[in-house]
């Protein structure tokens, strides 16, 4: 289902009645600049991408990539590096690949996969208040090469902009200038009867 406005201008935020900036984005919650995501994270979307995740079905990183692609194209994107949000390196090897750097090449950008390192392997965010969530992120990545620009960084699913909070403080603090954030899916705080199930069994990685 894709994510039709009114939705926060910033980060992107669908709400029924919205008008330029959400909650979070007017009390400066998130440290990005930009986000967007191509659809809503509904239980039909939510299959598809545990399939990809944990069922080894890659194909289906291609269509997830177009969708991707269509959003960055309709949105007001202005960075050209392509950073995917890194996987613990042992679930990586577990896993065989990252499902967010599989995606990622469907918007045939220059991608950098060793910009952003994931140092700690951070549990499930299921069922963690915001704070929580904060605490277990803290240091989670490292950046591994001098940064400038802007970055676009790139998931499969946008929960509750913990995770892209801390990459972007930690790529600012590497010199980038602008972070931009891009995802397939989003959970809407707004919960709304197709996405409510689904967000309950989120799983972050
Ligand atoms: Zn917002």
């Amino acid at each position: 289902m894709r994510i039709e406005p009114p939705f926060c201008t910033k980060c992107g935020e669908p709400a029924p009645a919205i008008e330029g900036l959400c909650g979070s984005c007017r009390s400066n919650e998130h440290l990005f600049d930009f986000a967007r995501s191509a659809l809503l994270f509904t239980h039909s979307l939510r299959e598809i991408i545990h399939h990809l995740k944990y069922a080894d079905r890659v194909s289906l990183a291609e269509p997830l990539g177009k969708l991707l692609k269509e959003c960055f194209e309709r949105e007001r994107f202005t960075g050209k590096m392509v950073v995917p949000v890194p996987l613990y390196r042992a679930r990586e090897r577990e896993r065989g690949f990252n499902q967010a750097e599989l995606i990622a090449a469907g918007l045939h950008l220059p991608m950098n996969t060793r910009l952003v390192q994931r140092r700690k392997n951070t549990p499930s965010q299921t069922g963690l208040s915001r704070n929580q969530r904060k605490r277990n992120l803290a240091g989670a990545f490292e950046i591994r090469e001098q940064v400038t620009g802007t970055v676009i960084v790139v998931d499969d699913v946008y929960t509750t902009g913990s995770t892209m909070n801390e990459i972007a403080r930690t790529l600012k603090r590497s010199g980038a200038e602008r972070v931009e954030v891009l995802t397939v899916a989003r959970v809407p705080s707004y919960r709304t009867e197709e996405t409510d199930a689904s967000a309950a069994a989120v799983r972050v990685q």
